[in-house]
């Protein structure tokens, strides 16, 4: 059986996300949404408890994939889970950048471990959980990027604060 992880923080969980994870989904016999619980050096919005219940709400009508929170290396969590590939999404050539360091590195911690990079879809290819928060504190239409409960979602924790 084919396992692949797709981890990241999620944080909240957008249409870009998921079109790379449905996508997976397909080439994939399981897929494993890995979410971080303290994902270095980013300050999340979102605790783990709420990332994991909007990502498995997002992805229920999806029976092959899983949704899972883990702390430490993802290097680590795929073995645990017994996945043989990392799925990542790219968006632009600085997302190259990154992914090629961490891919490499990755390779040297865990050999054994592919990583498969899909390419995002055009219409989300500006679309980044960070940007998204940004638009939704400016009280901006964030309807089209996200699942209607995560817009709500952030609604609630950004807009109403003020
Ligand atoms: P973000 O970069 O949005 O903060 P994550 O750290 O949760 O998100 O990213 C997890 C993975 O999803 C990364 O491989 C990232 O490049 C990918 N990803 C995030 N947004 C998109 C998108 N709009 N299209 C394609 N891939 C994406």
């Amino acid at each position: 059986m084919t396992v692949a992880v797709y981890a990241g923080s999620f944080d909240p969980i957008t249409n870009g996300h998921l079109d790379i994870a449905v996508r997976a989904s397909k080439i994939f016999d399981k897929l494993i949404i890995g979410i971080y619980r303290s994902p270095a050096g980013k300050t999340v919005l979102f605790d783990t408890k709420d990332r994991v219940a909007m990502a498995k709400k997002a992805t229920k009508d999806f029976p092959n994939i899983e949704v899972r929170p883990f702390s430490g290396m993802v290097v680590d969590f795929a073995k645990k889970i017994g996945a043989q590939t990392m799925v990542r999404g790219l968006r632009m050539s600085t997302d190259f950048e990154r992914e090629f360091e961490m891919a490499l590195m990755n390779k040297k911690l865990c050999p054994e471990l592919e990583l498969v990079c899909l390419m995002t879809s055009l219409r989300y290819q500006f679309l980044s959980s960070s940007l998204l928060k940004e638009v939704a504190s400016l009280g901006g239409d964030i309807e089209s990027l996200v699942p209607e409960y995560v817009a709500k979602a952030l609604r609630k924790k950004l807009v109403n604060k003020k």
